[in-house]
């Protein structure tokens, strides 16, 4: 990936003092941040804004999530390589590239056609060749290809969607937003011998995940 020094600068700079200094820990995700390019997931426009602290637009009324909240989303989905991986909510395909550098393969949904039709041309520019899009309701998963190891809900759901707790792998992890419309708790839950367990993280604010086990 031959790109601009200005970039890579300001995306060190980026890790360093929004990832790394919160505590994120796990190196592979800190490498990830460091690699993938975020300026060319948003419009030529907001290019010097991609690497500060907060999401930015990206049409559609969507967003492309705060860097320091894909670090830690990531994080809690403790991969390691090996991983098949469900992502709910493609937007600007960002945090689909911090994960196909990090799994093994990718599968990711997004309801809204334009975004997901963007996000596949510029994945497939950047030379990611272990993702697959699909335009639909996340909430109800991508049963073809279910269990997966990890799944990651970039939407905030009312509750956990019961189609993700069935096409969860054993020992895999889940990492959602759960709240009302305006606020969530981002919450990790695990399979273990068949069984359930669930525990919630911090606050955060995501656009709804809207779908028959989201937001109607
Ligand atoms: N991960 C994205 C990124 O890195 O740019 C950010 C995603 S944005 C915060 C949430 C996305 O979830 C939006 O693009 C929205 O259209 C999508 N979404 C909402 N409900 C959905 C559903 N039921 N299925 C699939 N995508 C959904």
């Amino acid at each position: 990936m031959i790109e601009v020094s200005e970039w890579k600068v300001e995306r060190e700079r980026m890790v360093k003092e929004q990832i790394i200094a919160r505590g994120i820990k796990d190196q592979r995700v800190i490498d990830a941040m460091k690699q993938v390019p975020r300026h060319l997931f948003v419009e030529p426009t907001y290019y010097h804004q991609a690497y500060k602290d907060y999401p930015l637009p990206i049409g559609h009324d969507q967003t492309i999530s705060q860097p320091y909240m894909v670090a830690s989303m990531t994080e809690l989905l403790e991969v390691t390589g090996n991983e098949k991986t469900l992502e709910i909510g493609t937007g600007s395909g960002y945090q689909t590239a911090v994960l196909a550098l990090l799994c093994d393969k990718v599968y990711t949904i997004e309801r809204i056609s334009e975004l997901r039709q963007h996000a596949a041309t510029l994945l497939d520019q950047l030379g990611f060749r272990n993702v697959s899009l699909m335009v639909g309701d996340g909430s109800l998963g991508w049963s073809t290809y279910a269990p997966y190891d990890a799944i990651l809900v970039t939407a905030g759901a009312p509750e956990i969607p019961n189609a993700l707790i069935a096409q969860l792998a054993e020992n895999g992890r889940l990492v959602i937003p759960v709240g009302d419309e305006y606020s969530q708790v981002l919450n990790l839950v695990k399979k273990h011998k068949g069984r359930i367990y669930r525990k919630e993280f911090f606050s955060c604010a995501f656009v709804p995940l809207i779908g028959k086990e989201g937001w109607g």
